[in-house]
Order: structure tokens, then sequence, then C-alpha cells
């Protein structure tokens, strides 16, 4: 039976306390400040208690306190999701996962590392650098993303084309369930076919399903040679097909292929002090392009100099710079990794990340760019991503004379127009960000009552009283 959730109690709130303890709980105004924005300063929460528990065993406690009394939670990694799931918009109890931040083991037969929920996805990458190995998932947020976070958002980050995305990177996970219980499948298996592959179910489910306490994670050959590339393109198509002749040439050497347009490199290098314009005039449309193996340093870069030779003598290429350095490499990464940020300096943006085939994205950019422009004369396009994963965060910057609020007001619409576009070029409404209470609505549009019937039949089965993150996803 689905009990009325219900604002927690006194008695409930010093239930809780009682099981974290004094370093546990928190309603400390300026510590809870941090936790109830994100980071684009969109949604603003309120919270009854931020819980901060040290243990799994004091994670279910809670939750068996939440289920018994039909309350509300919300679980946050490092809050930096961008579609507002992470945030308590409904005075909920607030679960953080900073004490929960150990490596708790690193195998390198089994090649895998096992970690809390609370480690830091940096932590996670330089515990694995430690013994000479990979943890490939890499974001622009990795600093303050937690594991627990970039699980339940199935992050994807720039190494998708190579490694894909997190879940793919998963081996076993540590649950606590809507009723409290706790699933121990911290398992380090590459093969396990005894039914049901519960870690998939948690894994995207943006804290709705279940919480995830640990993780048991794969580790890969660490990159010996890499060589970083950025250059110039005809057009977008000729960026597709440089992508494809840097596919055949240099098969799964390619692990990072990012679109760049030159509005974008302004940009950043208007409003980000260490950044250089990596050549001059700058060209409408560029690709960052990463090739790296785990073979001693020598061959891999004459192998990217030809292959720019051959792309520079077919004309889809028409510039470019190999990094010669490891601080060089960075600098190019600079003007992509900076992008999505010093939008804000631009004014008011409308963001759209996107997915459609790659073969696709010449026409979705061509098409969409098309009817932002006729909707609002002046938006300026800022396209740039994932170009090698069909993922395009389709940025709008306001046009420079027109005021910020009348641009945001126009959201929905605009939303409508690029979406429709996506999907009827078979592509997603959400390619690696997640659904959250940003574009709840909108699945509900864009997805078939089948899948939509499932959806909740499965949110259904395992919260029933409809507890955890609710509001959030379905
Ligand atoms: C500058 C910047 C760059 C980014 N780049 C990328 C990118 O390239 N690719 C990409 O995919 N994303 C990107 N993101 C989005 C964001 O970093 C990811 O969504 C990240 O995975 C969120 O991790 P987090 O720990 O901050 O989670 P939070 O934001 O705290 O939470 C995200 C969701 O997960 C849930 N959750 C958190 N922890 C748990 C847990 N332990 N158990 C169950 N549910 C939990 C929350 O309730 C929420 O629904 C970027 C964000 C920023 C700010």
């Amino acid at each position: 039976m689905k009990k009325q959730q219900t604002q927690p109690t006194p008695e409930t709130l010093d239930r809780i306390k009682s099981v974290v303890g004094p370093q546990g709980w928190s309603l400390d105004p300026n510590e809870l400040a941090d936790h109830l924005v994100e980071w684009r300063q969109q949604w603003h929460g309120q919270t009854s208690l931020l819980v901060k528990p040290a243990t799994s065993e004091e994670v279910a406690a809670i939750v068996r306190i939440c289920a018994e009394t039909a309350t509300p939670i919300v679980p946050q990694g490092g809050n930096t999701g961008l579609v507002g799931g992470q945030i308590p918009f409904h005075n909920e109890i607030l679960l953080c996962f900073n004490r929960l931040n150990k490596i708790l083991s690193v195998d390198t037969v089994n090649n895998t590392i096992s970690v809390q929920a609370g480690c830091v996805l940096a932590a996670v990458q330089d515990a694995a650098e430690k013994v000479d190995r990979l943890f490939p998932l890499s974001l622009a947020s990795e600093g303050s993303a937690q594991i627990g976070g970039v699980l339940s958002t199935n992050a994807g980050g720039n190494a998708v084309l190579r490694y894909g995305t997190a879940r793919n990177l998963v081996l076993g996970l540590e649950v606590v369930t809507a009723q409290g219980k706790i699933w121990d499948g911290l398992k380090g298996l590459r093969k396990d076919n005894t039914g049901y592959d519960l870690k998939q179910i948690f894994i995207g489910a943006e804290g709705t399903l279940g919480i995830i306490t640990a993780a048991v994670c794969k580790l890969l050959p660490k990159p010996r040679d890499v060589v970083t590339a950025l250059v110039a393109l005809r057009d977008v198509a000729a960026a597709l097909e440089f992508l494809t002749l840097s596919q055949t040439a240099c098969g799964d050497l390619v692990s990072a292929v990012e679109l760049i347009p030159r509005i974008g490199i302004e940009f950043v290098i208007r409003h980000v002090p260490d950044a250089r314009q990596p050549f001059s005039p700058l060209n409408e449309w560029n690709v960052l392009i990463e090739f790296s193996t785990a073979q001693y340093p020598g061959t891999l870069r004459p192998t990217v100099e030809t292959l720019l030779e051959r792309a520079l003598e077919r004309g889809f290429v028409l510039d470019g710079v190999i990094a010669e350095s490891g601080p060089q490499a960075a600098q190019l990464w600079l003007l992509r990794e900076r992008l999505s940020e010093v939008q804000r300096y631009e004014g008011g943006s409308l963001k759209h990340d996107i997915s459609v085939p790659v073969s696709q994205i010449a026409t979705f950019l061509d098409q969409a760019t098309r009817a932002v422009t006729a909707a609002i004369p002046g938006v300026r396009p800022v396209p740039f991503g994932h170009i090698g994963d069909g993922n395009i965060h389709f940025n709008l910057s306001q046009p420079t004379d027109m005021d910020t609020e009348a641009f945001l007001n126009r959201r929905e619409e605009i939303a409508r127009l690029v979406y429709d576009i996506v999907v009827s070029l078979g592509g997603s409404i959400s390619a690696e960000h997640g659904v959250g209470v940003a574009k709840r609505d909108e699945i509900r549009r864009y997805k078939s009552a089948v899948e939509l019937s499932v959806m909740k039949s499965l949110k259904h089965a395992l919260d029933p009283q409809g507890i955890l993150n609710p509001g959030k996803v379905v």
C-alpha cells in the first residue's frame, strides 16, 4: 500500500540523527547552501535535514526509517548533475555521500577497483593511475562528481567512443533498496548470466529505484602514448568524413572526437585568461581528436601525421595542429572543457543535450540551426560535443541585443523545435545528462506509451511508496 508521503516529524528527524550521530547530519545554513542550488543556478531546493552517513549500514537504517514513515529522500553526489535530479524541491531528507568516500580495494589481476559511492571521480582515476591502469570515465566535472552520481546518471563524457558510458565500466554494485535492505552485488565478474542483470537497473536511474553505496569498476590498460590534435574542417559533413577516415586508419586508437565551432573557441579565448588561439584565422568547424595506445611511444604520431596529410589532400581538413607536449595537449583540451562554463558570460543560454545517429549529425545541425534562427533572429548557436557518439550539446546563446529574460522565456518553445527534429531523425532528447526534473515532462511526449508504462511499473515494483527521489524521471 502506498502511504501518503509526509513531511518528516521532529521524531522522525531525531531517529535519523541518532543513526548517524552528531557528525552525520547538518542544518547549518552555510553547509546546506552548497547542496541546495545546482551548478547552473537554475534550480533551488530546501531540505528538512542533510544526512551524511559513514557506512552502507547507516544508509540502510536511514532508508528504513524513511520507508516506515513514508518520508521522501533525495540522494545527492557531487551536485554537478545538469537536470536537477539531485535537488530536494519539497523539503525532502537530503542524503549525501561525502563520508562514504573510500577506495575499498584495487585488483590488478582482475583489473577492478572497488569504491564507495562518495568517491570523487578524479580520485578513482588517480587510484587507477597509481597502479598503472586507466579508469577511462572522464568529464569536465570529474573534480566534484562522485561515483554514485556518475553511475546514477550513466554519465558519458569524452571517452565513450572507445570505452562506452558509465554502465559499460561497472561489474558490480552495492545498493540500498527503498525498503532499506542492502543488496550486496559487489562482484568483479565479467561473466554472470544468473538471471536479470540487476545492477543495470540502478545505473542511470537517477536515484529513483535504489541508492548506490559502492561499486566495482573496470580498470583498463593505461595509455603510454597519447597524440592530441585540433583540426579545422571544411564543414560538419567533413568532420564526419574525417572521423570515418580516422577510425578506418587507426581503429580503436581513436579515444575522443569533439566538435568545436568557431564561436565556442572565441568564447573561451574571450573569457579564459590561459586560453590560446590554436591557429589563425579561426575556422568555422573544428574537431579535437585524441588517439591513444598502451604501446610504448613511437609509432602513434607518425600514423596520425600520415592520416592528417591524407585528410588535407582530400580537402576536408583545412588546417591542423598536433600537440607537441602534454601541456600543449592540455591547452587544446581547455578549448573544449571550458566551453560549457564560458557561455554564462555571454548572457542567457538554452541548452539541449541530444543524440542522433552519427550519420545524421550534419542533417540535424542544419535543420536545427535553421529552425532556431528563424524563431529567434540573431540567436547564437554554440553546438559542440561528442560527435563520435552522435552526442551534440546544441546550446544557444542569446542574441546580443535581446533581453535575457525574454530569451529564456522561449525555453519550452525552442526545446520543442529542437527535440521534434531530434526525434524525427531517430535521436534521443537526453544523450548523457539524464531526465531529472528538466526533461521529466518532455519524455512523456517523446517516449512510447509502452516504454513509459514499463518504466512506471519498474518504479512501482521497487519503490511502491515513491519515497526515493520523488518527482524525478517518472
Ligand atoms: C562542467 C560540467 C561538465 C559536465 N560534463 C559532463 C559530460 O561530459 N558527460 C556527462 O554525462 N555529464 C556531464 N556533466 C553532468 C554531471 O557531471 C554528471 O551528470 C555526473 O554524473 C553527476 O555526478 P554527481 O556526483 O555530481 O551527481 P549529482 O549531481 O549529485 O546527482 C545526479 C543524480 O544522481 C543521483 N545520485 C547521486 N548519487 C547517488 C547515489 N549514490 N545513489 C543513487 N542516486 C544517486 C541524484 O539523486 C541525481 O538524480 C557535467 C557537469 C558539469 C557541471
